[in-house]
């Protein structure tokens, strides 16, 4: 049968492929290859050109090389701590070099010929190539072409029997049928895929590889940005949403009462995010910001126009510290624009709705705030304490206009009268599930959703990770602002000495320090330990000041008493963990000294250094750090090197690969097998430009039935939208 689709193949499972028993086809379920187009799609790492070996007489030095000899010798050896070391003479006519390896499964033996792939390199004056990729050729290859294709390990299994299978599911599937249109194939000048699977696989010549990895990374960013625009569409005209009322008097009201102006890029988020509410259909916006561009007062103006419309607005960040400081932060701003509810007398009623909003004018037209998270609860309407369970039946019956909170918020228990605007603060830390949690609050219709971020998102990232989502970017920070200075200090003592110099005369401007501890992974004991013995060795250094200490293990009640005093400016040094990490506003502080910098992620080190520099004074942050690896070393420069996020945001993308981005396996990133979101940036451009274009036109894939089969074969959820289509 000619022209079988992907999406047929896809639906072909792998043991029937000759010679691949049910045996190996459960190791390759064990790494998601089920069907025959899975396998297809499983490409080659790199290529072994038997034209472009190298005499070992004329390798060069330092580059990647393929080499091939004679096996002269083998040597294992018993080294330290178990581990054993693997030395082989490899020879042929011109020259003879060694080849070490270190992984104890290395299997070679005296007389065979070897392909190795790597560098050499001199050592003691010998040619050595250190932990060398090994290939063998046998008769069969002879018959396959002078390019035999390397694969990645798939569950344990060689390269040579991916390849054997490969070869016969290609000669049964080909031609492969053609989803594109030959317009856009033209246009895009992209190669066919029946074409682009034989050339990936078993090209003629390498430079083909070339045009057939770039057809099969469009094809995975296509069905992804395909997808992602589905949604987008359907969740738009499939769903009620609310239709704000952004005209009303409160946004207004608090907008006049601030103490500054907006920037030009707060104004337009408010402009962008009010449209989005006044419409019919939800919004599913994302507010990105650098730290310190002043995303609260933008998130206000949303919760506001929420509550002048009848609706309540929440607000989930990921941390308690967090929460308490935006409910702190949104209450003062209420009170400055005189929206501060009277307080009331609990004891004067049960807390219904009628006690605190009188119908009709002259009633209190104050804006009732609660802070809810696991540990406590707080309200702007009552003088003195409240209990958690008062808090929850004020939120469920609408009493409560805002209402700010940690994951508590979407627990099951808690219910909201009438949620109109949901928001969620740094939503990274949180699972993409768990911003949608909070949206199902409302019930029968969808609220409005907006994401904040702080963490700078590399734009390709931006459009994998958040692609159904419109954006407002926040990409002026408020005036006066100076760069954090960053300043790399080694531990050596007369740059300590230095250091300390500059927390002395900071804080005798009447200025504040945090210095942070290095993170113990998984230990919030062993954390606050070292947050600890720092904090007593600090007190030593600077008999003279004073000094807090913050930390995970403290009691919500200390931490909260602490973080007051050095609002207040009654701690000097404030020594913590990265307790600090997110959110909190001290503009006072100007000194930042992160302690073992090395040993932290790079947006970690931002989100840091963005606790200062966040007023007129001049800030300056101390990496303290000796970086033993050379990725450390990289991220220490690129923080002294900018300040820029989203610079500093594309070189964690470059550092750490796309998989890890986040410290999470985030869905969709992890999906892209061929395709490097780095690397191809411009295909993803295309690929993404394309498919919003035809789902603009045609949301449904009328017109192209093999690609709406294909996304149904490959991405579950989008086709779930096409169905209900
Ligand atoms: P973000 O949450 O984006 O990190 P914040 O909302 O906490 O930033 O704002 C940082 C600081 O800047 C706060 O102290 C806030 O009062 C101040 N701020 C916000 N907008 C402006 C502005 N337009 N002009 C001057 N200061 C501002
Ligand atoms: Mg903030």
């Amino acid at each position: 049968m000619a022209g079988r689709h992907l999406s047929y193949l896809a639906s072909i499972p792998v043991d029937n492929i000759a010679r691949l028993g049910s045996v190996s086809a459960k190791k390759l379920a064990t790494v998601d290859v089920n069907s025959v187009a899975d396998l297809l799609l499983h490409v080659p790492r790199r290529y072994l050109d038997r034209s472009q070996l190298f005499d070992l007489g004329g390798v060069p030095l330092g580059e990647y090389v393929t080499v091939g000899g004679t096996v002269l010798s083998v040597v294992k050896r018993r080294i330290s701590k178990g581990r054993v070391m693997t030395t082989a003479v490899i020879g042929d006519d011109s020259n003879v070099l060694t080849a070490v390896w270190f992984n104890p499964y290395i299997k070679i033996v005296e007389g065979e010929e070897l392909i190795l792939y790597g560098t050499v390199e001199t050592f003691r004056g010998r040619r050595q190539m250190k932990g060398p990729e090994i290939d063998r050729l046998d008769a069969e290859d002879s018959s396959m072409g002078t390019i035999i294709p390397v694969y990645p390990a798939l569950a344990g299994i060689a390269s040579r029997q991916i390849q054997n299978w490969i070869a016969n599911a290609l000669a049964r599937s080909q031609p492969v049928g053609e989803v594109l249109p030959a317009e856009l194939l033209d246009r895009l000048d992209l190669m066919d895929r029946a074409t682009a699977l034989q050339n990936i696989h078993f090209p003629s010549a390498l430079e083909h590889t070339i045009p057939a990895r770039r057809r099969l990374v469009f094809d995975e960013l296509f069905r992804l940005e395909l997808s992602l625009a589905v949604r987008k569409h359907f969740q738009k005209a499939m769903a009620t949403g609310v239709q704000h009322d952004v005209s009303g008097p409160l946004v207004a009201a608090f907008i006049d009462a601030l103490p500054y102006q907006l920037t030009g890029a707060q104004q337009r988020s408010i402009d962008e995010i009010q449209k989005d509410m006044a419409a019919a259909h939800p919004m599913h916006r994302l507010l990105q910001g650098e730290v310190g561009s002043g995303k609260t007062v933008v998130a206000v103006a949303g919760l506001l126009g929420a509550v002048q419309s009848g609706y309540q607005g929440a607000v989930m960040a990921p941390t308690e510290v967090l929460a308490e400081q935006h409910y702190f932060g949104i209450v003062e701003l209420l009170r400055v624009a005189g929206l501060a509810p009277e307080a009331i007398d609990p004891a004067g009623g049960s807390g219904t709705e009628s006690m605190f909003r009188p119908d009709g004018d002259g009633g209190d037209v104050g804006v009732r705030t609660v802070l809810l998270t696991s540990n406590r609860a707080y309200v702007n309407f009552v003088a003195g304490s409240v209990t958690r369970a008062a808090v929850i039946g004020w939120i469920a019956d609408g009493t409560v206009d805002i209402v700010i909170g940690t994951h508590a918020l979407i627990q099951d228990s808690l219910s909201f009268d009438k949620l109109g605007l949901a928001i969620v603060d740094e939503q990274h830390r949180f699972g993409v599930y768990q911003r949608v949690q909070l949206r199902d609050k409302a019930i029968g219709y969808d609220p409005d959703l907006l994401i904040m971020t702080a963490t700078p998102i590399p734009r390709t990232l931006a459009m994998t990770l958040y692609g159904d989502l419109d954006v407002s970017v926040i990409d002026e920070m408020p005036p006066g602002r100076v760069p954090v200075k960053t300043h790399h200090i080694d531990g050596v003592e007369a740059a300590l000495m230095e250091m300390y110099a500059v927390v002395r005369s900071e804080v005798a401007r009447g200025r504040q320090v945090f210095v942070v501890c290095p993170l113990v992974e998984d230990s919030d004991k062993l954390e606050a330990a070292s947050a600890t013995a720092e904090y007593e060795r600090l007190i030593k250094v600077f008999p003279e000041l004073t000094l807090g200490l913050l930390h995970g293990q403290m009691r919500p009640d200390d931490k909260q008493g602490v973080m007051a005093a050095f609002k207040n400016g009654d701690i000097d040094i404030l020594v913590a963990t990265t307790v600090v990490e997110v959110g909190i506003d001290i503009p006072n502080a100007t000194v930042m000294i992160i302690e073992d910098a090395d040993r932290f992620g790079l947006s970690q080190l931002h989100q840091l250094r963005g606790r200062v520099g966040r007023s007129e004074h001049p800030a300056v942050c101390f990496l303290v750090a000796d970086p033993a690896t050379s990725d450390a070393r990289r991220r220490i420069a690129a923080m002294v090197e900018t300040t820029d996020g989203f610079q500093l945001a594309e070189t964690d993308l470059a550092i750490r690969g796309q998989g890890t981005v986040f410290g999470v396996r985030q869905a969709g990133v992890k999906d892209l097998k061929i395709a490097d979101i780095l690397r191809d940036a411009d295909t993803l451009f295309e690929a993404r430009r394309e498919a919003f274009a035809i789902i603009e036109a045609d949301p449904a894939l009328v017109a192209m039935p093999d690609m709406r089969h294909e996304l149904e074969a490959f991405l579950g959820e989008a086709a779930e939208w096409l169905i209900r289509s």
